[in-house]
């Protein structure tokens, strides 16, 4: 168990008063890594909530560079980083919440055994990424070494969230269970569509919220099942997730 500093109670006083939370659950996740794609919209609320609570270890990955357009909503970029790769940016960033943490950017696209490396290595995953090819290079790299993805995704006012625990896959599924790769889903990319500012905030602090619950072992109701918010209502619905047994990812049958 990692042993709390004098800093360290200071600096993490308000959770270690919560009772589910306490010293022991502190000490869970100054042990725990978290990898994430994505340093946009939805990683830059996520990144900063899991660096401020104390999550040990924290994997950035994202190969695009800070761009004018991008800080209207990604609140961990700033004007001065213009140009800057967005996962340096955010160490950066970061650096300066919390630098009691082990802070890593990884400045390109993770792929194939690079990317199997970086999940096995974690405990849980956050896909912050704005595509469909990447989520499902995320999502088979989660089903293949049994890690927790915690999935957001927001455009224009519309917002999603999505857990997949290896724990209830069985029953719920997987990220391709709920969007077959071959299917004509299309998240449109911000640059095209637009969105709504806070909307990347209000899933990116939904995404901590949930892998901080996970590395703690609370239980959660967002565990398999998909959460649409209306950002124009102001709503969250909900629809519980079904394993596909002919999945090509984690399915039982051919
Ligand atoms: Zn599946």
């Amino acid at each position: 168990m990692v042993e709390l500093s004098d800093r360290d109670l200071s600096r993490y006083s308000r959770h270690i008063l919560l009772d589910e939370i306490d010293i022991a659950g502190q000490q869970a996740l100054l042990a725990s890594r978290v990898l994430m794609i994505g340093a946009g919209g939805l990683g830059a609320a996520a990144a900063l909530y899991l660096a401020a609570a104390g999550v040990g270890s924290l994997v950035i990955c994202d190969d695009d560079s800070v761009d004018l357009t991008n800080l209207q909503r990604q609140i961990i970029h700033q004007q001065s980083r213009l140009g800057w790769n967005k996962a340096e940016s955010a160490v950066a960033q970061l650096r300066d919440i919390n630098p009691d943490i082990s802070l890593l950017a990884l400045p390109h696209r993770l792929e194939g055994s690079a990317l199997l490396e970086q999940v096995q290595l974690a405990d849980v995953v956050l896909d912050c990424s704005d595509n469909f090819p990447t989520r499902h290079q995320i999502n088979a790299a989660c089903v293949a070494t049994k890690t927790p993805l915690v999935s957001g995704a927001a455009v224009r006012f519309h917002g999603q969230l999505a857990v997949f625990d290896p724990a209830s896959q069985a029953t719920t599924g997987c990220y391709h269970c709920l969007f077959p790769a071959e299917g004509d889903n299309q998240d449109g990319p911000c640059a095209l569509f637009g969105v709504f500012s806070p909307l990347v905030g209000i899933i990116g602090c939904s995404q901590a919220a949930e892998a901080l619950k996970l590395l703690l072992h609370l239980p959660s109701k967002q565990r398999g099942r998909l959460g649409r918010y209306d950002g124009i209502a102001g709503e969250w619905r909900y629809v519980n997730l079904h394993a596909d047994p002919t999945c090509p990812v984690c399915g039982t049958k051919p």
